[in-house]
């Protein structure tokens, strides 16, 4: 097999894009997935991801995420694909919350649109939620959702059209020839060389490097629900019910709306236990379906009852405080490794992509806060 300029092993949301960028520069580039584009265990797998600017004080991924938006709705208009929803994200919490202060300044800085609501704005907008212990919010009216398998499948599909080749295999875990790689093994025996190697294998990163990702990189297990809404209620689809984000409650409730008939979508962001991507098993527990009517109760009472339609468990591939990893092998010079999406990745796919790119190709510095060496070993999640 022919040496490729790059190889790229993982084709989730950071794989596609990074592929994509450096497809741009017309280098050669393979593409390997060992369970194929945005499959059923990947982290990107799912149905829908919120894209969303604020991020509390923390401007750089305010930034990605602008910067990765209009990236994501060219990609809608080449391919025909209405891969972006505008549907709006509500923020809702109280006034003792500086997360939300340091959204608005940073959203007012970076000259993004917003709404400040007052408690009774938002009973008035949205009667069918009910949030007692809210007493303000934050609508960003131009953000909204991604289709996040379609979107991912899409942007494959373009690479390939593009004369990324594509393989559905599994890299072996690989082993380098003093401080470079030369090839890596697939599951189907070939042997596949490159100039530079990325791995965006997400919650897979500790079982391909074991020694160096094990207690970096925390795979955890998350449970989504959608739920079926009564029939001709448009309640809970846009443009009457926007993305939104729950702070004040303790497992940081969130919910997109019913998208294509898939359900009200409703989970939980607080991180679940530790999770095999490979093995473990992705049927919620009935207990997590009793916590989640609890909740209804309260806040959704319309959807008290309502049928479960579908129910996702994927995982979040964390790193101790939330901040991605993006950074060269320590040593093995020509392979990078990109990933902790941590349960916010999705959205910053694009800009992740072009930063892997502009650093690979161009030598551009690297942010310290995606660096290897900032990466530590006991959790503190800060990034949200
Ligand atoms: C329930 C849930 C909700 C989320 N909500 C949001 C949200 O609203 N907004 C947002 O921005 N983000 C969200 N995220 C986070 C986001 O989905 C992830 O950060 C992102 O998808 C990670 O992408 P990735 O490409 O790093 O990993 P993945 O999508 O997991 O891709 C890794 C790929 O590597 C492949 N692979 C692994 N090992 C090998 C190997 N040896 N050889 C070949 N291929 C291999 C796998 O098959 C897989 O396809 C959410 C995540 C979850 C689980």
């Amino acid at each position: 097999m022919k040496p490729y300029d790059f190889a790229v092993v993982g084709a989730g949301v950071f794989g596609a894009w990074t592929a994509h960028f450096l497809r741009q520069s017309r280098a050669s580039v393979v593409l390997l997935d060992a369970y194929g584009p945005a499959n059923s265990r990947a982290s990107s797998g799912g149905e829908t991801r919120v894209i969303r600017m604020g991020y509390g004080p923390d401007e750089l991924y305010t930034r990605w995420a602008m910067r990765s938006l209009p990236i994501w709705r060219e990609l809608a208009a080449r391919t025909g694909r209405e891969i972006f929803r505008q549907t709006g994200v509500l923020w809702l919490s109280d006034d003792a919350d500086a997360y939300l202060k340091s959204l608005c300044t940073v959203l007012a800085q970076e000259r993004i649109e917003r709404e400040e609501l007052k408690a009774e704005d938002i009973t008035r907008r949205w009667p069918q939620l009910r949030f007692h212990d809210v007493t303000g919010g934050v609508l960003e009216p131009n953000s909204g959702l991604l289709l996040a398998r379609d979107a991912v499948q899409t942007l494959v599909k373009e690479l390939v059209a593009n004369g990324v080749d594509y393989i559905q295999s599994s890299a072996n875990v690989p082993s380098g020839d003093g401080s470079t790689l030369r090839a890596i093994r697939s599951s189907a025996g070939e042997s596949i060389s490159a100039g530079t190697f990325v791995f965006s294998c997400g919650p897979w990163l500790p079982k391909i490097f074991p020694a160096l990702l094990g207690e970096r990189i925390f795979p955890t297990r998350q449970e989504v629900f959608f739920l079926g809404t009564p029939s001709g209620n448009a309640d809970f689809r846009p443009p009457k019910m926007p993305v939104w984000l729950h702070r004040t409650h303790a497992d940081l409730p969130y919910s997109l709306p019913d998208i294509e008939g898939r359900g009200f979508k409703i989970a939980f962001d607080r991180h679940g236990e530790r999770f095999d991507p490979d093995t473990g098993t992705r049927v919620v527990k009935e207990s997590s379906v009793e916590h989640l009517r609890g909740y209804l109760r309260e806040h959704i009472p319309q959807l008290e009852h309502a049928p479960v339609l579908e129910t996702r468990v994927c995982q979040y591939e964390n790193t101790w405080n939330g901040d991605f990893l993006i950074d060269r092998h320590p040593e093995l010079e020509n392979v990078w490794i990109a990933g902790g999406g941590s349960g916010h990745g999705f959205k910053h796919g694009p800009a992740l992509g072009e930063y892997l790119n502009e650093r690979i190709l161009h030598g551009a510095p690297g942010e310290p806060r995606f660096s290897l060496a900032a990466k530590q070993t006991a959790q503190h999640r800060a990034v949200y």
